[in-house]
């Protein structure tokens, strides 16, 4: 079957990064228009962008697995190439004879130059290039105030998008590609090394989550047909599994904001407008904080507030390592980081709390959490982790004021209030009464004896002293907070 258009009777090079999904995916729609579909992922060299982490990897390996499996069903397999995507897609372009190159749009600034770059070339080779919206609800860098600058406080950012997030119905999966004739020959996922092995330590990665698309889907059925109802109040309670958990597949591009809306918008179940709302304004910290990276590329490593140049953060390797480990003695922030080694996320609750022990109690660099996160988190990605911890530190953009230390033991008793977090995560506490579980030094003898808890044998005593650490951030703080 030929058209009268030239452009689509050639093929369309279908470029995946991070979209891997064939649902309301407008790249892949505009490539199925074209007689035979080229979809290629590349695994990148050669780009100036930060490497995923060892969790992400893990996750990008199975998303990859199944995303194949979804375009070879729909007739045309994914093509696997790794090294410099400007060189790599140019030569394919080449090969297939393609007319058009297709892919949907990212926001890290570091990856966009590169991708501008990339498309300016094709264009210069009267290649066809387009890139779509989908990653994000709105484009970061169109919204300005009324004095045209971008918005560093999130709530009147929020006021701006909100009446603008059209509740647009999904995009399907196109019905059917025709494959290249003659595809080049694809790389083979196994040889790509993107699983641990040596040791293999995504034994709880595996047990927690389903990546791909089909995994995304079953997460946000279950959210909008009954996790939604009491989000608004139970979002904050760590040992309840009451939030979507949607975010790693966001971060993987398994599933856009507009079918997460759409979703909730669509779904009659019965929770109150305040649960619908608080919910939106969450998906809505993630658009800030791209937001945020968009205005500010080096948002990942410098603060927003300058006056934190100045902050005498401590090198402290040991207390860094017992942070990670969680192995602080506190036991909400261990159930936190231990949460995150074993499964690759953690709840947002305890995250703060957990970074504001690092920034706060131990004085370490928010850019050291940083990085263990970016490495540790299926979710990792690079506006949210650089937002949130900017945030915590009180360096960043609407950020927590740097004098509200988060007490690790009220936040315990408050959000964790019999220890059910704590036990799953930190089990050697597991018998501890829960009026001692979040500050087992403080218990008596017997208590702890008949718990089988040992302090300082089976479980560490407190790195730090909660009043003198939070006392000695805030005289750091006291030096820089009235620096010019
Ligand atoms: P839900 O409560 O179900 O929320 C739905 C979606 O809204 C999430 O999937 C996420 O996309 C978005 N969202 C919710 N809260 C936030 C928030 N505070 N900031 C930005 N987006 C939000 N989130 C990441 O996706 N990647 C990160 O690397 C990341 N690093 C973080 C580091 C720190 C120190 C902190 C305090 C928070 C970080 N977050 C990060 C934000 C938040 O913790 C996670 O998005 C949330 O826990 C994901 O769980 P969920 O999908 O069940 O969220």
């Amino acid at each position: 079957m030929t058209s009268d258009n030239p452009l689509i009777d050639r093929p369309a090079i279908v470029w995946f990064r991070n979209d891997l999904r064939v649902t309301d995916n407008a790249a892949l729609l505009a490539a199925s228009e074209h007689k035979h579909v080229l979809p290629v992922f590349v695994l990148e060299s050669g780009v100036n962008a930060r490497a995923i982490g060892g969790a992400r990897k893990w996750w990008l390996h199975h998303s990859l697995e199944r995303l194949s499996e979804k375009l070879a069903d729909l007739g045309a397999p994914l093509l696997l190439m790794s090294g410099d995507p400007s060189k790599l897609i140019v030569d394919l372009v080449e090969t297939a004879g393609a007319s058009a190159v297709y892919w949907n749009r990212r926001y890290d600034p570091a990856v966009q130059a590169h991708d501008a770059g990339l498309k300016h070339s094709l264009r210069s080779h009267n290649t066809v290039v387009e890139s779509f919206a989908g990653q994000l609800l709105h484009e970061p860098t169109r919204v300005r105030t009324g004095s045209d600058t971008f918005y560093k406080v999130y709530s009147p950012f929020w006021r701006a998008i909100e009446g603008d997030i059209e509740d647009r119905a999904p995009a399907s999966a196109p019905d059917h590609l025709t494959p290249l004739p003659n595809a080049p020959r694809s790389e083979k996922l196994s040889d790509w090394g993107l699983l641990p092995t040596k040791p293999d330590w995504a034994g709880g990665l595996r047990e927690t989550w389903k990546p791909g698309e089909d995994g995304a889907h079953e997460r946000l059925d279950a959210f909008v047909s009954e996790k939604v109802c009491g989000y608004a109040s139970m979002r904050d309670v760590p040992g309840v599994e009451s939030t979507s958990r949607l975010s790693p597949y966001l971060a993987n591009g398994e599933i856009t904001p507009a079918q997460i809306i759409h979703a909730l918008n669509a779904s009659d179940v019965d929770a109150s407008p305040k649960d619908r709302t608080v919910f939106r304004k969450e998906v809505g910290w993630r658009e800030f904080s791209y937001h945020l990276l968009v205005n500010q590329p080096e948002l990942p490593h410098q603060n927003h507030n300058s006056k934190f140049d100045d902050f005498p953060w401590k090198d402290d390797a040991a207390a860094l390592t017992a942070w990670k480990q969680g192995m602080t003695g506190y036991p909400i922030v261990d159930a936190g980081m231990r949460e995150l080694w074993r499964t690759g996320w953690m709840h947002n609750r305890v995250r703060m709390v957990a970074a504001s022990f690092l920034t706060k109690h131990l004085m370490i660099d928010w850019r050291e959490g940083e990085s263990w996160f970016w490495d540790t988190l299926v979710d990792a990605d690079p506006a949210s982790n650089a937002a949130s911890w900017q945030w915590v530190a009180g360096s960043g953009a609407d950020a927590a004021p740097y004098f509200r230390v988060f007490n690790p033991i009220i936040q315990g008793e408050k959000f964790d209030p019999d220890g059910d977090y704590v036990r799953l995560y930190v089990p050697e506490l597991a018998n501890m009464p829960s009026k001692f579980i979040h500050k087992p030094w403080t218990a008596p003898g017997d208590v702890l004896a008949k718990a089988g808890v040992h302090l300082g044998e089976t479980y560490p005593m407190p790195i730090v002293d909660h009043q003198q650490a939070r006392n000695r951030a805030l005289a750091a703080y006291d030096k820089i907070k009235d620096a010019a």
